[in-house]
């Protein structure tokens, strides 16, 4: 069952206490540069959260260079304050969940989508879908997670807005419905329309280029030509495009949206506030509130007494001097107190849960009580795992959190051989981090460890030294792409496994992995045997 099954059949077990019904938990998915920490940053403001826009990250940070990278990942715990950002408007109480740091790490935000009910995709105007927005989308679709739209940079020239929407819809498979709509964009940039609340959002008076600040309610589309400061083929051609996307698109349908097959459309501009308000309550009007989970022994909804949660993100060594971590877990049912005692499902065994972490705009408060929807940072000393499910008593098993094929492999040369033992738990460590994914092959040999980006193979290097002293170098590996196999048929799956042995690896959790030397090779591959499955993705704890 998904999620979207999940939201139809749960009325019947639905969350009445109106602290579950109000929490929006929610990511922020883009390519890098679309804008995503500005409009962060807008929302938290506008979310009251934060004084100053410009918090989020320092200015001087946003280029930062490989070494820079190299040294905040050593520092660690930067990041951690703002993975979850809570605040609170007009009774809504959001949880956006952010992913920060280089675009390489993207398992990381790919896991952080597990434990959200809506998205926000940012699309930057002058480019349209990009590789990283596509891939994060996808992951979205598998879990029917629902996603409002949001075109940004319109005050810079970018595409005509029916373009983009028309490739975005068709590249994407998406139906969208736009909520508002530029009026002129780059040099012509003059506001944006707000279809739904049929008012006119204009920037402050006389300065063209100044953050929204002026609202003109209008009876008709028409009104547009008739506001001073709006040129008469501006507004023609703004009216021309709504009306041509209205006759060409769908119209807004909430259960079509909470299922993930429609996307509302804001145009806005993130670093002059334009549609940042309008999406904000997009968000706390349409987005679901916490959604049921599922879970391998039964479907757990939000309502029911008992707490139940996961750990989706787990962030190791944040303090050099000690050997800390935290887990990120998602609350899936009930209401948490402080003090709890919760069974840790794959231990088996109780942990008394007495000084959660939640998160505050900037900060970080212990939490004395926490609802579905929230997400706890809880410290351990690495007990707790990715994948991992925590309850009062029930044994479940939550699902839903991938691992994703990487886009590059190693193999890992150790300098010293008596240090096997500790590189192999500093593998499992990062591997459990997301920051790189360990191969076993099966017929013996050095292990091949893949990464989605290079610079992962450098943080690697880095941390293996330093928070366990083993220095690592990396040689090619006579493969290019790994792919997870499976068959209906068990025979023919070991057939395949016996007749490929020399390609054939384990991953961490014992799954059987082709290691293909060749896109070509795994094509024909695929050909050849039409009963094995060849999966870039694959379920933790499956
Ligand atoms: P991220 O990499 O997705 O987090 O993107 P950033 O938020 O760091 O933005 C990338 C660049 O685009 C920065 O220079 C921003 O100032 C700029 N930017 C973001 N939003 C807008 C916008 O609405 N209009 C314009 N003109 N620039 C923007």
């Amino acid at each position: 069952m998904t999620n979207a099954d999940a939201a139809v059949i749960a009325p019947a077990a639905k969350a009445t206490d109106p602290e579950i019904l109000r929490r929006r938990t929610f990511a922020i998915i883009s390519h890098p540069d679309a804008g995503k920490t500005t409009l962060t940053e807008k929302l938290l403001l506008f979310g009251g959260a934060i004084q100053l826009a410009g918090a989020v990250k320092a200015r001087g940070e946003r280029r930062r260079t490989r070494s820079d990278w190299m040294q905040i990942e050593q520092q660690r715990g930067i990041s951690v304050t703002s993975s979850v950002m809570t605040f609170e408007r007009n009774g809504i109480y959001y949880n956006l969940l952010d992913t920060p740091g280089h675009s390489d790490f993207s398992e990381d935000t790919y896991r952080t989508l597990s434990a959200v009910d809506a998205a926000v995709m940012v699309i930057d105007a002058a480019k349209g879908i990009e590789s990283q927005t596509r891939k994060l989308f996808e992951v979205c679709r598998l879990r029917d997670i629902p996603i409002i739209t949001f075109i940004n940079k319109i005050d810079r020239p970018g595409e005509d807005p029916l373009t983009l929407l028309d490739d975005i819809a068709s590249g994407l498979a998406l139906d969208l419905v736009p909520m508002g709509w530029p009026i002129g964009m780059g040099p012509d940039f003059r506001g944006v329309v707000d279809l739904a609340g049929m008012r006119v959002l204009l920037p402050e008076e006389g300065e063209r280029n100044a953050p929204f600040g002026r609202v003109v309610p209008i009876a008709s589309l028409s009104d547009i030509a008739e506001i001073p400061g709006i040129d008469a083929d501006i507004a023609a051609r703004a009216l021309e495009g709504v009306e041509l996307a209205q006759g060409a698109l769908s119209t807004f349908d909430l259960q079509a949206f909470r299922e993930g097959h429609l996307s509302p459309v804001f145009f806005g501009s993130a670093l002059r506030n334009f549609g940042v308000e309008q999406l904000l309550d997009a968000l706390g009007n349409w987005a679901p509130g916490p959604l049921p989970r599922v879970a391998v022994q039964r479907t757990v909804y939000p309502g029911e007494d008992q707490v139940t949660g996961f750990v989706f993100k787990v962030q190791a060594n944040m303090d050099p001097n000690h050997r800390d971590r935290i887990a990120f877990v998602r609350l899936c049912s009930g209401r948490f107190k402080r003090g709890m005692k919760l069974l840790h499902v794959r231990d088996g065994k109780y942990m008394t849960v007495s000084s959660p972490t939640l998160f505050f705009g900037q900060g970080r408060e212990t939490a004395d009580e926490a609802y579905a929807g929230d997400i706890m940072g809880l410290p351990n000393h690495g007990t707790l795992r990715v994948g991992d499910t925590l309850t009062e008593k029930e044994v479940l098993k939550f699902t839903g959190i991938p691992n994703f094929a990487p886009e590059l492999l190693r193999r890992v040369i150790i300098e010293d051989a008596m240090k096997a033992k500790q590189l192999n738990r500093a593998l499992d460590d990062l591997a459990e981090e997301g920051i790189v994914q360990v191969f076993t092959p099966i017929a013996g040999g050095r292990q091949i460890l893949g990464v989605v980006g290079v610079l992962q193979f450098e943080v690697l290097q880095s941390r293996v030294k330093a928070e366990y002293g083993v220095p690592v170098s990396f040689e090619q590996a006579p493969v290019e792409l790994a792919r997870w196999i499976s068959a209906d048929d068990p025979a023919k799956l070991q057939k395949f496994v016996d007749a490929h042995r020399g390609e054939i690896a384990t991953d961490r959790d014992g799954a059987l992995v082709f290691l293909a030397e060749s896109q070509w090779m795994l094509k024909y591959k695929g050909e050849k045997f039409p009963d094995i499955k060849f999966s870039a993705l694959r379920e933790r704890g499956e």
